[in-house]
């Protein structure tokens, strides 16, 4: 199947159009191809040669359209920062159709009926940190929405400095958001909140539909977004992903991350890191990814009250949130560190490294891969460390614990090097590839989506992807003009 080929539907203009603004993309002058992800297109049953197929860059630059397209915007809500937005929606992101469970969307597109103040455009330094972080998080394991393709164009847009437009080409089962709710909640459309949450049980959830009373489903809907919620922020956590602007429009529906913005993976090790210059509270700071979720499904519990047992939803919450996430937290952490069979010293043995981690001044990333090749002999783990004490006491103690274990070295290093990657999309390295790209050298962008699907992997070629941050750019901040 060639992607040009491929023919959409639209579901979601099916709901009344109250949930939806139909808006045609507005093109980008002198668009050009900057990148594609196969890994993506296959999503879509697409398997012929997306590099060949000939409108691909027109359909993406909104100038063509695909079978059954009907572009739309979708309407939501927000707490953005802990206070409530009535209005968002897409501002400048437009809806395709579907195909094969993946809605396509592209950001960057033009006005909608939702741009407020904003001028519908996304800048390419933006498109190209979201595109690649996309893939990246899917190469990582993480649920995610997917990036297929990437344009750069002519066109000028204006933020602190002028910058050129681009367009993302993303994908995702769902669109919806934990705002989207909140809408139809703050304008009281109970009605409308009703036929989100069947059409969110359709396209997300429709495993859970066997014979249930309408309130029970609603209640089951919840439990999975509690639980999805909870597996994917477990999983930042271990990968040391900061997210930046865990505001509810930015929440999946379905738990997967979206909407990449001024992220950051950590450098050293430090908890109450903000990636987000914006986040002048530390409200998304990478201690506090789990309890943002937290409060983000509470709020989504109190508006999807007029269709099920608010107390019924928040003793879901208080019983599933906290022991989904911290049981599959400590089984990856678990596994990083090559710990197959579970004693009871275990959770004292993490909890230490982490406290080591902060005290060492060692890569976050780089001390996990070296831990994975790690023999018995500690000096590559301490030559990496500024402070050399903490972990040489810590690595002691991970010796002893070792030899209850049955796995072989090698078969022990084989599963933590398939567990801990070599290659995370560091911001330092991900400036230079914007660098390149803004005088039209797009190598860096495709060498970089390269590592990013496949980061378990060696890549002999492109070790210098997996450059450690300047010692006086470590854990830099980000702002979030995109
Ligand atoms: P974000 O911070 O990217 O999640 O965006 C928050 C809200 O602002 C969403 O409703 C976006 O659609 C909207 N938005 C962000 N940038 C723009 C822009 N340049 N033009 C129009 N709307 C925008
Ligand atoms: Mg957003």
């Amino acid at each position: 199947m060639k992607f040009s080929n491929l023919k959409l539907s639209t579901p979601y203009l099916n709901l009344l159009s109250i949930f939806y603004e139909k808006v045609e993309p507005t093109p980008l002058d002198k668009p050009f191809l900057i990148s594609i992800s196969k890994s993506a297109s296959q999503l879509l049953g697409v398997d012929e040669d997306l590099a060949l197929d000939s409108k691909l860059l027109e359909i993406v630059n909104g100038e063509q359209k695909l079978e059954g397209s009907e572009p739309f915007a979708m309407c939501y809500a927000g707490h953005q920062f802990g206070d409530f937005t009535e209005r968002l929606g897409d501002g400048r992101v437009i809806n395709l159709g579907k195909v094969n469970g993946q809605n396509l969307q592209l950001k960057g597109a033009g006005l909608t009926l939702y741009s407020r103040l904003g001028d519908g455009r996304a800048v390419l330094h933006s498109s190209i940190r979201e595109y690649l972080m996309s893939e990246a998080m899917h190469g990582l394991g993480i649920q995610t929405s997917r990036a297929l393709a990437l344009i750069g164009s002519d066109t000028d847009v204006v933020r602190d400095t002028r910058e050129k437009g681009a367009i993302v080409l993303r994908l995702s089962p769902t669109w919806v958001r934990f705002g989207t709710f909140e809408y139809f909640y703050s304008i009281r459309e109970y009605d409308k909140l009703r036929e989100l949450a069947d059409y969110v049980i359709d396209e997300s959830f429709s495993y859970l539909k066997a014979n249930e009373e309408a309130e029970e489903l609603y209640l089951k809907m919840y439990a999975e977004i509690v639980k999805n919620t909870a597996r994917t922020i477990a999983k930042w956590q271990s990968v040391g992903f900061n997210h930046g602007v865990m505001n509810t429009d930015n929440m999946s529906i379905d738990g997967r991350t979206i909407d990449y913005g001024p992220f950051a993976f950590l450098d050293d090790y430090d908890p109450n890191f903000v990636c987000n210059t914006t986040d002048t509270q530390g409200l998304y700071s990478f201690r506090n990814q789990p309890s943002a979720a937290r409060w983000n499904l509470n709020i989504l519990a109190r508006v999807l009250s007029p269709l099920m047992d608010y107390e019924l939803s928040e003793e879901i919450l208080t019983n599933t949130f906290w022991s989904t996430y911290t049981q599959i937290y400590m089984e990856i952490m678990y596994a990083k560190i090559g710990l197959e069979i579970e004693h009871t010293e275990d959770k004292e043995l993490v909890e230490g490294m982490i406290r080591t981690l902060g005290s060492s001044s060692i890569d976050y990333t780089l001390f996990f891969r070296k831990l994975s090749r790690f023999n018995g002999d500690k000096s590559d783990i301490l030559d990496a460390c500024v402070n050399r004490e903490p972990f040489d006491k810590w690595l002691d103690k991970y010796t002893i614990r070792l030899e209850k274990e049955t796995l072989s070295i090698a078969q022990r290093q084989r599963k933590m090097l398939a567990l801990n990657p070599k290659y995370v999309l560091k911001n330092h390295i991900l400036q230079e590839a914007i660098e390149k790209a803004k005088k039209h050298d797009f190598s860096m962008v495709n060498e970089l989506l390269k590592v990013a699907l496949t980061p378990f992997d060696e890549h002999l070629t492109l070790e210098y992807l997996c450059k450690l941050a300047p010692m006086n750019s470590k854990n830099m901040q980000l702002c979030c003009s995109s």
